[in-house]
C-alpha cells in the first residue's frame, strides 16, 4: 500500500466515524422525520441525476421526466439494462465500464481507481454481474453503515476491549464482505477475513487459533461450522454469530444458539448499498431507510402493501451520486412488516425473504402446463428433517435431483424425503414428479460464486417447458 493511499484510507474512515454518529441519531427519530429526510435526499438525487447522468438528462430534456421529479415516473432498471447503459448512467465521464473491468482484473487489495473510487462487483447469482462504483464519501457511508451494524450487535469502535471479529466470506476484494473490513482495518476493530472457499479443516484450524468474539458468515457456512463444533473438531465460544448473504432459517438459528449459546443476528445487504439488520427486540431486519428507498412490487411492478409477499424489490440509493441507482430491480421476494418495531426505530422491517425469484423452478404439471415451484416449498420439506445439514435442489431435464448432506449415520432418510417431496409437489399440481435423492459427503465448490451458496440450481432451459 503506498503512502497517499494509506492517508486517504484513514481520512475515509475518520469521515465514516462522523457519519456513524449521524446514522445512529436517525435511529431515535420519528417515522415522519425520517420520511422528510428521505424526501430531501431523494429530491437532491433525482435532480443530480437529471443534470449529470447522460441517460437521465436525456429523459428530462425530452420531457419524459418533468420537474418537480417524482420517483415513480423514473424508469425501472433491470440489471441487464443497467449494465448495458452503464457508461450513460454514471455521472463522471471518466468512468467507462471497459476500463473498470480492466481495473477489477488487477485489484488485489483496497486499491483506489483514479485516486478516489472503489470498484466492486456482485457475485452474479442472478446471472448478470453488476459493477458498483463508490467515491470516497460514498464509501465512508458504506463503512458507517457497517459500523451501525456492529453497534446494533453491541460492538462500538474505540472500546477499550477491541473485540475480535472474524468474517468468513468472499475471498475477493471486489466483494464488500471482504473489501469493507479490509478498508477499515486500521485499528478500530480487530478484523480477520477468512475465505469461505477454503477447505473446512483449514477454517476450523484458523478459527480455533483466532478464538473470535464475533463470527460472521454465509448461513450455509455457519451450519457447517456448528456441525464441526458439535463433533468436537471446532472449539470456539463466540458471543455473537451473524449470518448474511443467504437466508438464515429458523432451524439454523436454533442450532447456532444451542451450539454456541451466542446471540444470533441476521444481516441483509446488497453490493448496491441496500442494507438491513435485525435489532435486539423484534422479529425482522430493519431496512436502513435513511440510505435508501425500497419498493416491494409484484410481477408487473405494481406496489405490494406491507405484510404481503412481493415478487421483487426496486431499490433507490439515496446516497449514490457517482452512479445513480434509481428503481433498480433486485430479485429478492420479501415481506415488509406492516407494524412498527417495538424497539422504536423508525425503519421498516423485512419480515421474510423467501429466496430469489430466479430460484423459482418451473415443473411440468397436468396437460403440460407450467407449475411455478417456489424455493419455500423445498425448504418446507427439507428443513423439517433435522438430519439434513445442507441441501441443494438441482433441476435436470429428467427430473429433480436432491443432493443432501446429512448428519453422519442418517443415510436412511432418502425414502422419506422422496415421499414427502412427491406429496408436496403433487399438492402444487406437479402430477408425476421425478425425484432422485443423493446423499453426499460434501456439497462442493463455493469458489465459482464468490463463496456464496446456491440452494436451487436449474440445468433446464426454463423456456423448454410450456
Ligand atoms: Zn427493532
Amino acid at each position: 500500500m503506498n503512502k497517499p493511499d494509506r492517508l486517504r484510507r484513514i481520512e475515509d474512515l475518520a469521515r465514516a466515524v462522523a457519519y456513524r454518529q449521524a446514522l445512529i441519531r436517525h435511529e431515535y427519530w420519528t417515522r415522519t422525520r425520517l420520511e422528510e429526510l428521505q424526501q430531501r435526499r431523494l429530491a437532491r438525487l433525482l435532480d443530480w441525476a437529471a443534470r449529470r447522468s447522460p441517460l437521465y438528462r436525456e429523459l428530462a430534456s425530452t420531457g419524459r421526466l418533468s420537474r418537480p421529479f417524482n420517483l415513480h415516473d423514473f424508469p425501472i432498471m433491470d440489471k441487464k439494462t443497467y449494465m448495458e447503459r452503464f457508461d450513460e448512467i454514471v455521472t463522471d465521464p471518466r468512468l467507462r465500464l471497459s476500463r473498470l473491468q480492466e481495473h477489477m482484473a488487477c485489484v488485489s487489495g483496497d486499491e483506489y481507481y483514479l485516486g478516489k473510487y472503489r470498484v466492486l462487483t456482485t457475485a452474479g447469482s442472478s446471472g448478470c454481474k453488476t459493477v458498483v462504483v463508490f467515491n470516497r464519501k460514498e464509501w465512508s457511508l458504506q463503512e458507517a453503515a457497517s459500523m451501525r451494524i456492529a453497534s446494533m450487535m453491541g460492538v462500538v469502535p474505540f472500546s477499550r476491549r477491541r473485540p475480535k471479529l472474524v468474517t468468513i466470506g468472499s475471498p475477493s476484494p471486489l466483494h464488500d464482505s471482504y473489501r469493507l473490513p479490509l478498508s477499515m482495518d486500521i485499528g478500530l476493530y480487530r478484523y480477520h477475513s477468512l475465505p469461505a472457499t477454503a477447505p473446512i479443516e483449514q477454517l476450523v484450524e484458523q478459527l480455533n487459533t483466532l478464538q473470535p468474539y464475533i463470527v460472521r458468515g454465509f448461513p450455509s457456512m455457519l451450519g457447517i461450522l456448528a456441525g464441526e463444533q458439535t463433533h468436537g473438531r471446532l472449539h470456539i465460544r463466540p458471543s455473537i454469530v451473524a449470518g448474511g448473504g443467504e437466508p438464515l432459517s429458523r432451524e439454523l438459528r436454533e442450532q447456532v444458539r444451542t451450539v454456541w449459546q451466542a446471540s444470533v443476528f441476521d444481516i441483509y445487504g446488497t453490493q448496491e448499498g441496500l442494507r438491513a439488520m435485525e435489532c435486539e427486540v423484534d422479529e425482522g431486519m430493519h431496512v436502513f431507510e435513511d440510505l435508501g428507498i425500497v419498493e416491494v412490487v409484484d410481477e408487473d411492478n405494481r406496489p405490494v402493501p406491507d405484510g404481503n409477499l412481493g415478487h421483487r424489490i426496486l431499490f433507490t440509493s439515496l446516497v449514490g451520486f457517482t452512479q445513480p441507482i434509481i428503481r433498480y430491480e433486485i430479485s429478492d421476494m420479501m415481506v415488509l412488516a406492516p407494524e412498527p418495531c417495538s424497539c422504536g426505530r423508525p425503519f421498516r422491517r423485512i419480515l421474510a425473504i423467501n429466496g430469489r425469484n430466479d430460484d423459482v423452478l418451473y415443473l411440468e404439471g397436468s396437460d403440460g402446463r407450467r407449475v411455478a415451484v417456489h424455493p419455500v416449498h423445498f425448504w418446507d420439506v427439507l428443513e423439517s428433517f433435522a438430519e439434513i445439514r445442507q441441501y441443494q435442489v438441482v433441476h435436470e431435464p429428467d427430473g429433480l435431483r436432491l443432493r443432501l448432506m446429512t448428519v453422519e449415520g442418517n443415510g436412511g432418510i432418502s425414502g422419506m424425503v422422496s415421499e414427502q417431496m412427491t406429496q408436496k409437489l403433487r399438492s402444487l399440481g406437479v402430477d408425476h414428479p421425478s425425484i432422485r435423492v443423493e446423499l453426499v459427503g460434501t456439497l462442493e465448490d463455493r469458489s465459482r460464486n464468490m463463496g456464496k451458496w446456491k440452494n436451487i440450481i436449474s440445468n433446464v432451459h426454463q423456456e423448454a417447458i410450456r
